[in-house]
């Protein structure tokens, strides 16, 4: 395994934090290393695992699809594309009718800030503080972190950063801005900064203003959608519907792939050519798409989000009362955090060593994103297994 990892290494840099384990296969919640060692996985692939590794009916549609064609460019029409695009827009509002496909999540976000840009003529864009979005040059645009910008400035000029707290005001920072705003993007529960939740009117709010100035907003769902938050938006959770959601992760159960769903009238306002990309709409992703959203509805999984996650986070919180160096715990469904007082990889190092994977936001906080497939008897394991990777923990600190 070693071996493995040092020539990996050596082929791709150093862009990634990366945990000593070479993952050899999976299924459900459960992944194996090259030794045939079993970790219980909650960080499920920074939840692309959505539907679980391997889901059955993913890997089902992929060998059928893979007998039959492969690509498919968008300049010739493919009945496992509308296929997909029929189920798909049965589980979105009806008012995002319209899709563009991507590949990715980053290329989500830059579709949709083109679109938007072009169906307002408005350069200027509303993004949130500890929001994060991609890090391709419009989408590292609206993205907050620092440390991830610096280099590469000058990025997306007219970008204005707020916090949760100015919502009072963005409508007069809106009519007063002299970059004649026309977007606002919005997490609706921030994933990557540590799973922060929205003020309770806060998304209301925005919708308003949107809705009162014509803004478009975009919700970044590539992390909260698809039934992560134990809804199948994370939007519904404050009865509140984008113009744009852009998604990625977990939608085609593991295989590439991106989308931006909008109201119609804004993907009508390009022209042909504006934009495009070559692997869109692949057939092979979207024959997975397909069997993950079959996988999230006919198998319940939206609401075994709902319940297990529940389960997870009362365990969690259990854990909070028992052991001090726990500061908080916080999300819904299978999107949790748990904010410690201090670093947290030692835990994550030693949670190899104790047979699950878990996943960081920023130093301090420890972001869970299971399978949505996840049982009970899977939830109290990993409550068991993070309950001693704690204790190490204290001991580590406190002797
Ligand atoms: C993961 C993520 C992205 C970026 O997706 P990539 O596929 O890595 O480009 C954007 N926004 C959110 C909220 C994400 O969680």
């Amino acid at each position: 395994m070693m071996q493995s990892i040092e020539s990996e290494e050596s082929y791709v840099g150093n862009l990634y934090q990366r945990f000593p384990v070479s993952i050899a296969k999976g299924k459900g919640c459960i992944v194996w290393d090259t030794k045939g060692r079993e970790y219980l996985d909650c960080m499920g692939g920074y939840g692309v695992a959505l539907v679980g590794h391997c889901n059955d009916r993913v890997v089902q549609a992929i060998i059928d699809q893979a007998q039959n064609l492969i690509t498919c460019h968008m300049s010739v029409y493919n009945e496992v594309r509308l296929q997909f695009l029929k189920k798909f827009n049965n589980i979105v509002s009806k008012n995002l009718q319209s899709s563009f496909f991507t590949n990715s999540g980053t290329e989500s976000v830059e579709a949709a800030l083109k679109f938007s840009r072009k169906f307002t003529g408005k350069r200027g864009i509303l993004a949130l503080n500890g929001g994060y979005h991609g890090k391709t040059f419009g989408s590292l645009s609206v993205t907050y972190n620092e440390k991830y910008r610096k280099s590469f400035l000058p990025l997306l000029q007219d970008v204005r950063f707020i916090s949760y707290s100015e919502v009072e005001t963005i409508s007069e920072i809106v009519s007063h801005s002299e970059s004649n705003i026309g977007t606002i993007i919005v997490e609706p529960i921030q994933g990557e900064t540590g799973i922060i939740m929205p003020p309770p009117n806060f998304l209301k709010s925005v919708r308003e203003v949107c809705t009162a100035k014509g803004l478009v907003l975009i919700f970044d769902e590539i992390q909260s959608g698809l039934g992560r938050t134990g809804k199948m938006w994370a939007g519904q959770h404050w009865d509140v519907e984008p113009d744009i959601m852009c998604l990625a992760k977990g939608i085609a159960g593991g295989v590439p792939m991106g989308i931006a769903a909008m109201r119609p009238e804004i993907l009508d306002s390009l022209k042909v050519g504006e934009h495009s990309s070559t692997f869109a709409g692949n057939p092979l992703a979207c024959a997975a798409g397909s069997a993950a959203i079959d996988a999230l509805i006919e198998d319940g999984l939206v609401s075994n989000s709902e319940k297990i996650g529940k389960i997870f986070k009362d365990g969690l919180i259990e854990l909070k009362e028992k052991y001090k160096i726990i500061r908080d715990v916080r999300g819904l469904g299978m999107m949790l955090g748990v904010e410690l007082r201090f670093d947290v990889k030692d835990i994550l190092l030693d949670g190899i060593k104790n047979g699950i994977l878990l996943l960081y936001s920023g130093r301090n906080i420890l972001r869970l994103l299971p399978p949505l497939v996840m049982n009970e008897e899977e939830v109290n394991k990993s409550l068991h297994l993070i309950e001693i990777l704690i204790q190490n923990e204290e001991k580590r600190r406190f002797g």
